[in-house]
């Protein structure tokens, strides 16, 4: 099996004081990760950190992407300039940005094939409220999300990441349990499953990592991260304090 993938998201934090602080710390305790490891910055602080990295196991990622190639999309950012400098990975349809930014299952469908076109992984993330999780409606809605991603990306779906984050368990200390977590990304694997086998041979033994997502810290990575189908973490909250994230890393390996 590959190499689980530990992913910082920092949300809109840091200053170029502070970046540079952590990420030496980072680059001083990660030196050869088992595990793959990247950090996901805010757009300004992308030439700062790519510089930092140079050279480093720590890979780069954004927080989002455009779907667009270029032109009239004020604010946006396309994916050719985020692989100016350096972007491996890029967040797409993040439930902060489904939320405040009103983005469809369907954009955030073609903002992960704006990414796949330039080269860069896609983290897809999905995950249901606290209101559906409570109407039994979990399965019904990562599966609606997951489509439409698989619908728009066809084949190339084995190139993509997937992050569960239940909603509920963002930034509020509550994590799903192991078991929890465990069952939705089973059904994650099994849509996978089924969809690189109807798309194409090729796909077919290609694992498309699914991380989890929602308050991960040092204290309950290590639970999370040994369930069967959880590949890796996307950690908010925990990857703004050098030695948390690190606890996480070695949590991975
Ligand atoms: C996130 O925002 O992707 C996230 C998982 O946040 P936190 O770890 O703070 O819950």
């Amino acid at each position: 099996m590959s190499r689980k993938l530990i992913a910082g998201n920092w949300k809109m934090n840091g200053s170029l004081a502070a970046n540079q602080a952590l990420l030496r710390e980072l680059l001083a305790g990660v030196k050869a990760p088992v595990c793959q490891v990247a950090v996901c910055v805010s757009m300004p602080y992308l030439a700062q950190a790519q510089e930092l990295l140079a050279g480093a196991a720590i890979e780069l990622g954004a927080q989002d992407i455009s779907a667009q190639v270029s032109g009239a999309f004020t604010g946006e950012t396309s994916a050719a300039m985020l692989k100016e400098f350096g972007v491996r990975f890029a967040i797409v349809g993040h439930s902060e940005r489904r939320q405040y930014h009103g983005e469809t299952d369907a954009h955030v469908a073609d903002k992960a094939k704006a990414a796949l076109a330039a080269g860069i992984t896609p983290i897809v993330c999905v995950g249901e409220t606290l209101a559906q999780r409570e109407a039994g409606q979990t399965e019904e809605v990562v599966k609606r999300q997951l489509a439409a991603v698989i619908h728009t990306n066809g084949h190339c779906i084995s190139e993509i990441v997937v992050a569960y984050e239940p909603v509920w368990a963002i930034g509020t200390g509550k994590t799903a349990s192991p078991e929890q977590a465990q069952a939705v990304h089973a059904v994650l694997r099994a849509q996978l499953v089924a969809a690189s086998t109807l798309k194409a041979a090729t796909t077919q033994d290609k694992r498309v990592p699914i991380l989890y997502g929602g308050s991960m810290n040092a204290a309950n990575a290590a639970a999370l991260l040994s369930q069967a189908d959880i590949d890796g973490g996307l950690i908010g909250g925990a990857s703004l304090k050098a030695a948390d994230f690190m606890q996480i890393i070695a949590a991975a390996q």
